[in-house]
């Protein structure tokens, strides 16, 4: 990118919106996002239309630099925090729902055994071998160009947080043997290594006995089934992976053991992650509307919509939605830490929710209001619109279990039982 020409970024459709403080760092990635933007939403009409995964895209990622986005400077990546990624992660999302999706997973694979990892209690052993491990995933990102996936959901209450995974870890000389099967695992044939929630197998197993570690998508023992052929996020490729015996080295390890519980006990908001994708959506649907009522997409025919009472009512009601969204969101952002007081983690809850129902119901609105031309395969709103739907659905904390959670926790505090 030419540092001498930034590139204008219309702040009434960008991710902060003006006046937010963003550092000269922040600057500079949201910069890098946009410039590669444009070519993103240019390709994702044949991405979705063919089900088929972003390559391309991850070409121009890792060119960027922006495969290390969340791996500490000192390993030679660009040390994002969470909210510094959130920020770049929504700035994607404008432009393809399915590249910012896949990519939350790759950079939370550096983001949480990086930056959210040093918050964490480990023993002085624990964070040598941590040092050493994380050391070589880094170096497979930073510097071979590595994408990682993250497929942890197994279709029982795992993913939901409520059991152990199903998927074994079994120590063996070393290293270790992974048998299971993992769900929706995107990036299924596009990752060079799938990061593995399994539970270490031995008695008595429970949630503090989960195990995150990276298996090579070329692993023998790994298979990938399944077709593909959703609604939405369909760039996602997210099929069927198959566990037989595969081995992995102790250095697959993404987290010693016990640090995962640990991790999502106190760093609830790690869990959050996949919210800017769909925020980025919003307001891709919102200027959609305006510039379509404005008559300012190109390629349509210049009919101007924006005269009639409705289509502003409409605007007005989508803008209100967009702020709200907008500011839970900055709040979410500002709140996240390790071991953040109740009323921020049911605030993330909060956050989550308005982001993932919000998102579709803007997509659902901008529909309504530019009307049946607007929802043709040539334009990018029929994406948005099945892209949107997918982001409640998204485990551990769907719409629902969020709600769940609110409700139990604003009424309970720890420990409480009923007589
Ligand atoms: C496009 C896409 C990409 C995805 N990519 C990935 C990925 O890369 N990695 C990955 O791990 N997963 C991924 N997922 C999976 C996702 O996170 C969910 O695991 C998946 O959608 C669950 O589908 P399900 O309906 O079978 O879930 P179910 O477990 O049947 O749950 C259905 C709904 O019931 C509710 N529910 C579930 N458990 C409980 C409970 N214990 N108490 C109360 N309510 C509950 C939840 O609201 C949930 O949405 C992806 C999903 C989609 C749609």
């Amino acid at each position: 990118m030419d540092a001498a020409k930034p590139i204008r970024i219309d702040p009434r459709y960008s991710v902060t919106g003006s006046n937010y403080p963003l550092d000269a760092k922040q600057r500079e990635l949201v910069q890098l996002a946009e410039s590669l933007g444009p070519s993103f939403a240019a390709r994702a009409e044949r991405y979705d239309r063919d089900a088929s995964f972003p390559f391309e895209n991850y070409d121009d990622l890792r060119q960027a630099g922006l495969l290390g986005l969340c791996v500490p400077e000192r390993f030679g990546g660009k040390g994002a925090d969470l909210r510094t990624y959130a920020i770049v992660s929504a700035t994607i999302g404008k432009y393809c729902g399915a590249t910012a999706l896949t990519f939350n997973m790759h950079a939370c694979s550096t983001l949480w055994p990086g930056i959210l990892a040093d918050d964490l209690d480990m023993t002085e052993a624990q964070k040598k071998e941590h040092e050493t491990h994380r050391a070589v995933h880094f170096e497979r990102v930073v510097r071979q160009g590595a994408v990682y996936a993250q497929p942890f959901s197994e279709g029982s209450a795992a993913a939901a947080g409520k059991a152990p995974f199903g998927t074994l870890a079994t120590k063996v000389e070393g290293g270790w043997s992974i048998n299971g099967k993992k769900i929706f695992a995107s990036l299924a044939g596009a990752a060079h290594y799938y990061g593995v929630l399994c539970t270490e197998d031995k008695p008595d197993r429970s949630m503090r006995d989960t195990l995150y570690m990276a298996v090579p998508g070329d692993a023998a023992g790994l298979t990938i089934t399944g077709d593909w052929d959703p609604l939405g996020m369909r760039g996602t490729v997210s099929r069927t992976l198959l566990f037989k015996d595969v081995f992995v080295p102790d250095e697959a390890q993404m987290m010693p053991r016990g640090v995962y519980f640990q991790a999502a006990s106190r760093w609830p908001h790690m869990f959050t992650t996949l919210s800017p994708t769909y925020f980025g959506i919003a307001i891709a649907a919102y200027e959609f509307t305006v510039k379509y009522l404005r008559g300012e997409i190109p390629g349509m025919p210049p009919v101007k919509r924006r005269m009639y009472p409705t289509k502003q009512i409409a605007v007005a009601e989508m803008y209100v939605k967009l702020e709200q969204t907008r500011a839970l969101f900055l709040r979410m952002l500002d709140d996240a830490r390790v071991d953040p007081p109740k009323d921020a983690r049911l605030r993330a809850y909060a956050a989550q929710y308005t982001i993932m129902e919000n998102a579709n119901d803007l997509c659902r609105l901008a529909i309504r209001t530019c009307g049946g031309q607007s929802m043709l395969k040539s334009l990018p709103l029929e994406r948005l619109y099945r892209d949107s739907r997918c982001g409640a659905l998204m485990l551990p904390w769907t719409a629902e279990l969020c709600l769940d959670r609110i409700g139990r926790e604003a009424l309970y505090e720890h420990g409480e039982v009923d007589d």
